[in-house]
């Protein structure tokens, strides 16, 4: 897949970095990012995603949008209250005439599901707010090779992570889950500064492209922990599970 001169324009000055070039936009065209969870993560990421030129998404989530929502899911509108956010989420990427073929499905994720199933996926973003969501998340992306960014927001800290099974040591999500924040209650109870979930929506995204595009680097086996109060970060070198019933097959 080629860039018209349309897109050349419009990805000029991402093509213009240096050691980006045409080569790394084109394969950011090809690439399918499937996205799980369109809440306060989902929207920054898949819209980021979307705006820098990624070919294809597909956006899984169950949910339907709420009035409290709106402070930080930047996709939706009060005209969306009671929608499903992945249907919404599909119209409003649409409307702003990126290149992005989006798919959506309205449902919880199951590694089964048709759009999932066999389907040629580049890359996984979590932006779940549930535990064992994320764990299913992880197998799947374990089992299937594929690299695997999970985001967390809540209250004033982010926290970012990033898997990618086709590495001998790389940690897996479910090897360093127990130092990810659980998150028990909505945000809309536990509170969370908004922009909060831009920073690490946007970073899930930051990654996924340096990721598609082969650019830049992207670390494994590190936590990142964004403390909004300070905005400073904190990074912690975790190393995998030797007996993590998740990842340790996912190695061939
Ligand atoms: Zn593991």
């Amino acid at each position: 897949m080629e860039i018209d001169s349309k897109n050349a324009i419009k990805y000029a000055a991402q093509i213009n970095l240096e050691g980006f070039d045409f080569a790394r936009q084109e394969k950011l065209l090809r690439a399918h990012v499937l996205i799980v969870g369109v809440g306060g993560l989902g929207c920054y990421a898949a819209q980021t995603l979307c705006a820098a030129g990624v070919g294809e998404v597909t956006i899984v989530d169950h949910d339907t949008v709420q009035l409290s929502n709106l402070s930080r899911q930047i996709l939706f509108c009060e005209a969306d209250i009671g929608l499903p956010k992945a249907t919404q989420a599909k119209a409003r990427l649409l409307s702003q005439n990126y290149p992005a073929t989006v798919n959506c499905v309205v449902d919880k994720f199951d590694e089964n599901m048709s759009a999932v199933n066999g389907a040629r996926i580049d890359l996984i973003l979590d932006c779940t707010d549930n535990m064992a969501v994320r764990l299913k998340i992880n197998r799947f992306a374990a089992k299937s090779r594929i690299p695997l960014i999970s985001g967390a927001a809540i209250r004033m800290q982010g926290q970012l992570f990033t898997y990618e099974p086709k590495q001998t040591d790389s940690a897996c999500f479910e090897c360093i889950s127990s130092f990810f924040t659980e998150q028990n209650a909505a945000c809309s109870e536990s509170g969370i500064l908004s922009p909060v979930v831009g920073v690490i929506g946007n970073l899930q995204a930051l990654q996924a492209i340096k990721l598609l595009a082969t650019y830049g680097d992207v670390e494994s086996n590190k936590l990142s922990i964004f403390d909004a109060m300070t905005s400073k970060w904190s990074e912690f070198k975790v190393t995998r599970a030797a007996n993590c019933h998740a990842c340790k097959n996912s190695t061939l």
